[in-house]
């Protein structure tokens, strides 16, 4: 398996595959958790709900107490027991207290009030004689459970229409007074609630809950803890209210619902786990395209390595059997001679490029090759490399032409712009084995002097063309893997350029050959 493969599989072993799986059981479990919230939110309201009615009854028992005692202190046959009296009084929510022997008997039905001329005591009899004539089964109920010690209140169906929206309660008194068992109320439910249940639901509520009182069947409540308009909170969990159970109990958080908070909490978190991974898968292509190249350069390296080896050997072998052999004296004709000494001299300055180009890019490479950049013209330039070059392209077999199209100058150090034409038109050389041609103009293009230098050599692939101005890199297939070089050349040439301000291009076409384009700033743009 290859090290970069490797790396690979580590980086998705160690980072993505837990990052997957974080996610997905992160995704998962916040729907488990959202049923949890709100079943143990439910479960709160439940609780609070259920203190209320627990209040209600507490009051009610409260109140059968102290009926219990007035009648004990005073027995049932005379007037108003006086603790009777101020509870009314104290009341106005319970108009009336009544006792009976057992509710088949109506002459047996005694009321207790105070003296309210407003209140119409001849209807609450008639109400009470329709209540209680349908309560004989609850009546039983209600024995059955004072016998086996439990005091209940019981209210009776008070919807009837005789009742003036009254209730009527029952319940068995502990010790009978006078053969009389059966004691009820009569309760205003709306005063009851408003006053009685009211506050203890206000102080329950706080600012976190609304709570409210229905009436069933009406759609606005008897009472509401909140006075602001909350019709978009709608009851969270109703209720039924014991004591009476014409009514019920509504609840609703105030201000956002739970259902909202739990649907922004998962929104969030899912955009959070969302988040986390594309900057995860970030970070880990990162780290893979930084060690890729790392990777590749180390390759490249070893490639110089060889590279440079070779390119130094055939030189050096060269200069020394020449050299042995114009030692030897075995050479006689001068002729003979001359061309050996050509030979070694020409192998010698081969060597001294290659040396030269090595040092050049490890000064440009360590940036200790300080630039002069000054205006220049660059036409001059090209045409002394080309006066240099070219005994060496006639050599070659080589045609060009030149055409100097650039008026302005550019900004350049005059050493660095000859050491990259000269690669180029090294390259150019190096790379052309059939048709052997170069041109080479001059231009103005925007901002920039350019200068193009175009071969129909070998040409470079796609693939290839992303690579030669990295370090090292040199085509390793077709015919240029032949040809011998450092894989220098290009990245010095970029380099070189870039530090100028300007920049390189590359057309090339397999086959057919290439145009490198530098990009040189202009001394004077507003010319
Ligand atoms: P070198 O020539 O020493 O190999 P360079 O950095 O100058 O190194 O070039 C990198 C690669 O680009 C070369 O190996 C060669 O394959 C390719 N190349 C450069 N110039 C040309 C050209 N004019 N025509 C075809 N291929 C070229």
């Amino acid at each position: 398996m290859s090290s970069l493969r490797k790396i690979a599989l580590i980086l998705l072993l160690v980072f993505l595959l837990p990052a997957i799986f974080f996610s997905a059981y992160e995704i998962s479990a916040l729907s488990e958790e959202e049923k949890m919230i709100e079943e143990t939110y439910r479960n709160q309201l439940d609780a609070i709900l259920f203190s209320a009615n627990q209040y209600s009854d507490d009051v009610l028992n409260n109140w059968i107490a102290k009926v219990q005692v007035g009648f004990e202190e005073h027995g049932v046959a005379g007037g108003l027991p006086s603790k009777i009296e101020s509870l009314l009084s104290l009341h106005p929510a319970l108009p009336v207290v009544f006792t009976g022997d057992t509710l088949n008997n109506e002459a047996s039905v005694k009321l207790y009030h105070l003296d309210d001329p407003e209140f119409d005591i001849k209807q609450t009899r008639v109400c009470l004689r329709k209540a209680l004539s349908t309560a004989g089964k609850r009546m039983r109920q209600l024995l059955r459970y004072q016998e086996s010690g439990f005091q209940k209140i019981e209210p009776l169906n008070y919807d009837l229409p005789d009742c003036n929206n009254h209730v009527v309660l029952i319940f068995i008194l502990d010790s009978p007074v006078n053969h009389k068992r059966i004691c009820g109320m009569v309760l205003q439910p709306d005063m009851f609630i408003e006053e009685l249940l009211g506050p203890k639901l206000q102080s329950i509520a706080k600012d976190q809950f609304v709570l409210r009182v229905y009436r069933k069947g009406s759609p606005s409540p008897t009472y509401s803890t909140f006075e602001g308009d909350q019709t978009s909170n709608s009851a969270a969990l109703t209720k039924d209210l014991w004591v009476l159970p014409d009514y019920y109990l509504g609840i609703a958080t105030l201000g956002v619902s739970i259902q909202q908070i739990i649907k922004d909490r998962t929104y969030t978190n899912i955009s959070l786990i969302v988040v986390l991974d594309i900057i995860l898968i970030l970070g880990v292509w990162m780290v893979f395209s930084s060690v890729k190249k790392e990777v590749q350069l180390a390759q490249n390296k070893s490639d110089f390595v060889s590279n440079v080896s070779h390119e130094i050997r055939t030189p050096l072998a060269l200069i020394s059997m020449f050299a042995e052999t114009l030692k030897l004296g075995r050479v006689k004709s001068e002729e003979k001679k001359q061309e050996y000494y050509s030979i070694i001299h020409k192998e010698t300055n081969r060597l001294t490029g290659i040396v030269n180009r090595i040092l050049t890019f490890s000064r440009v490479e360590a940036n200790d090759k300080a630039l002069t950049i000054q205006p220049a013209n660059l036409n001059t330039i090209v045409q002394d490399v080309l006066n240099t070059y070219e005994f060496h392209l006639k050599n070659k077999g080589f045609q060009w032409q030149f055409t100097p199209n650039l008026k302005s100058d550019v900004l350049v150090d005059d050493q660095a712009a000859v050491e990259v034409i000269v690669n180029l038109i090294d390259n150019a050389i190096k790379y052309s084995d059939s048709v052997k041609n170069i041109e080479i103009n001059t231009a103005r293009k925007d901002a920039f002097g350019i200068v193009r230098i175009i071969d129909k050599g070998a040409g470079i692939s796609r693939q290839d063309q992303k690579h030669i101005f990295e370090k090292f890199y040199r085509v390793s297939s077709g015919d240029l893997a032949k040809s011998r070089g450092t894989g220098l050349g290009l990245s010095l040439v970029k380099e070189i350029v870039e530090n100028h301000q300007g920049r390189i291009e590359v057309v090339s076409e397999l086959k057919k050959g290439s145009t490198f384009t530098i990009y040189f700033p202009l001394a004077n743009q507003k010319e």
